[in-house]
C-alpha cells in the first residue's frame, strides 16, 4: 500500500535546462524530482519505476510537444490519473483553454513566480494523495487487508487479455475454509474474524511472483490468480497454500476433518484463446472446489480447460 508519508515524485518536462534547474531547486527539498527534456523522455519515465505523482509540462518542445504528450498520457489507462500542470510561455486564453480541455489540472504561465508554483503543486499533490488513498481503500478488503473481489475482477480481466495476446497459460485457485460455520458458532465471530486474517496472511505469504495475487472473494472464500502458471505448477502452489494454512495450526475442535483449521482448494488452468469466456475458468475452479469438499475436504482438486 502507498505509505501516507512517502515522499511524492514530480516529473519536470522542459527543453530548457534553465527552467528545469529553477523548478528543481524550488521543489527538491519537499519532493523527489525526475526530469525530461522532451515528450518522449517523459513518456519513458512515466512507464518506468519512477512513476511520478505529478507532471509539470512545458508546451513548446522539439519533436513531441506538450499537447501531444498529454494526449498520450490521458489516453493510456495506466497514466491517465497522473495530474499534469502546464508551465508555458503560451499566454493566450485559447492556449490555456486547450490545455485544460486536454485534461491538465492547472495552467501556469512563464515567467512564473516560484512561491505560486510551489503552492499550486502542493495543492495538487495533496489531492493526489487523497485520491490514491481512496483508490487503495476501495480495492482492499477491510477485514484482512488483501485485495477484494472488485480488485480481483479487474486484475483477472487484464491478465486474461494479456494471456490471450501472449498465448500464455493462466491458472485460478479457489479456496474455502472447512467447517467455518462451526468455527464461528463455537469460538465466536471475533475469533472467526481473527481466523480469517490468519488464513489470508498464510495464503498471501505463499505467493512469490509479483503478478500472482490472492483476494478475498466472499465471506470465507479466497481466490488466487497466477498468470503464466500452468496446471501442474498451480497444483504445487495450491498444495503449498493448503499446507501453509494447516501450519498456522489454528485449533478447530469442531471440524469434522481435522483438529485445526483447513481449506479445500479447486484449481483450474488453461491457455486462453480469443472468444473463450474467462468466467469458465472461475466456474472450473469452483467446480473443483466443490469436488474437494465432496471428497472429504482439506484437499486440492484440479482441472484443465481445453481451448478448442
Ligand atoms: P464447508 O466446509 O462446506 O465450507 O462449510 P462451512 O461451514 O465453512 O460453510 P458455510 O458456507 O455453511 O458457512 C460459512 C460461514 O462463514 C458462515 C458465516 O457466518 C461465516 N462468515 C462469512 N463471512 C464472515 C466474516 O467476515 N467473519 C466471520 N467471523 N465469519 C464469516
Ligand atoms: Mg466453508
Ligand atoms: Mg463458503
Amino acid at each position: 500500500m502507498v505509505g501516507q508519508n512517502k515522499r511524492q515524485r514530480i516529473l519536470i518536462v522542459d527543453d530548457s535546462s534553465f527552467n528545469i534547474s529553477i523548478l528543481g531547486e524550488a521543489l527538491s527539498d519537499e519532493y523527489d524530482i525526475s526530469v525530461a527534456k522532451n515528450g518522449e523522455e517523459a513518456i519513458a519515465i512515466v512507464g518506468s519505476d519512477k512513476r511520478p505523482d505529478l507532471i509539470l509540462l512545458d508546451i513548446v518542445m522539439p519533436r513531441m510537444d506538450g499537447y501531444e504528450t498529454i494526449h498520450l498520457l490521458k489516453s493510456d489507462d495506466g497514466t491517465m490519473d497522473i495530474p499534469v500542470i502546464f508551465i508555458t510561455s503560451m499566454t493566450e486564453e485559447e492556449d490555456e483553454t486547450r490545455g485544460l480541455a486536454m485534461g491538465a489540472v492547472d495552467y501556469i504561465t512563464k515567467p512564473f513566480s516560484t512561491p505560486i508554483v510551489k503552492a499550486r503543486v502542493r495543492t495538487h499533490l495533496e489531492l493526489k494523495r487523497k485520491t490514491d488513498m481512496l483508490q487503495n481503500l476501495s480495492a482492499m478488503d477491510g477485514l484482512t487487508g488483501i485485495p477484494n473481489r472488485r480488485k480481483f475482477d479487474e486484475t483477472f480481466e487484464e491478465e486474461w487479455r494479456r494471456s490471450v495476446r501472449e498465448k500464455g497459460v493462466i491458472s485460478v485457485i479457489m479456496m474455502d475454509i472447512d467447517y467455518f460455520k462451526k468455527y464461528n458458532d463455537n469460538y465466536g465471530h471475533g475469533e472467526g474474524d481473527r481466523c480469517l486474517r490468519l488464513v489470508s496472511s498464510a495464503l498471501d505469504g505463499t505467493l512469490n511472483r509479483a503478478s500472482d495475487m490472492v483476494a478475498r472473494y466472499g465471506g470465507e472464500e479466497f481466490i488466487a490468480i497466477l498468470p503464466g502458471t500452468d496446471g501442474p505448477t498451480a497444483v504445487v502452489m495450491a498444495e503449498t497454500m493448503r499446507r501453509n494454512v494447516e501450519k498456522q495450526n489454528i485449533a478447530h475442535a469442531h471440524s469434522e476433518c481435522a483438529d485445526h483449521v483447513t481449506i479445500s482448494v479447486g484449481v483450474a488452468s488453461t491457455r486462453p484463446v480469443m472468444g473463450m469466456a474467462r468466467s469458465d475458468l472461475i466456474k472450473g475452479a469452483d467446480q473443483m472446489l466443490y469436488q474437494a469438499k465432496q471428497a472429504g475436504r482439506n484437499r486440492v482438486e484440479k482441472t484443465e480447460l481445453e481451448n478448442d
